[in-house]
């Protein structure tokens, strides 16, 4: 499977975090504490968060090309003129070629889901996920008008 001729569907996004996340070595430690991978699912909400305090548009996604090699910012400000760093969102496609990280909120949000599918997958629970999430999603339907008259 490929990024590229993929629905996204929950089952690939499962198998392709927890690829990519064991490819890069972290899972060489196989007994990780459970505890501590959902705190670091914490620490990209708050970088969410941060992005909501940087008043940043919340679909604007952008690279900071201060992280950046210095040999690649020259060729993007060769080929693509000097415009601000954090403001060349048309040009994503060569983010990838260039390895740049992208930013903005919603990367924050696929961040957290990432990190959630990694050690799902990776402890075997995709199948348990998709049972718990169609038993949840139906037993919310199912709920009052909210909840009962809960304020949030
Ligand atoms: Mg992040």
């Amino acid at each position: 499977m490929t990024m590229e001729n993929t629905d996204l569907s929950i089952r690939y996004l499962a198998f392709a975090s927890e690829r990519i996340a064991r490819e890069h070595g972290w899972w060489e430690d196989d007994d990780r504490d459970m505890g501590n991978l959902l705190m670091l699912v914490v620490t990209e909400l708050a970088e969410a968060f941060e992005e909501i305090r940087d008043n940043r548009d919340r679909e604007l996604i952008y690279a900071d090309l201060h992280s950046a090699s210095f040999w690649v910012r020259i060729f993007i400000r060769f080929k693509k003129g000097f415009m601000p760093l954090r403001n060349i969102s048309p040009y994503q496609d060569e983010w990838i070629e260039q390895n740049i990280k992208p930013e903005g909120f919603m990367v924050e949000i696929a961040d957290v889901m990432i990190r959630l599918f990694d050690f799902i997958e990776h402890y075997k629970l995709t199948p348990v996920l998709l049972r718990a999430l169609r038993l949840k999603l139906a037993f919310n339907e199912g709920r009052p008008y909210r909840h009962g008259g809960k304020a949030s």
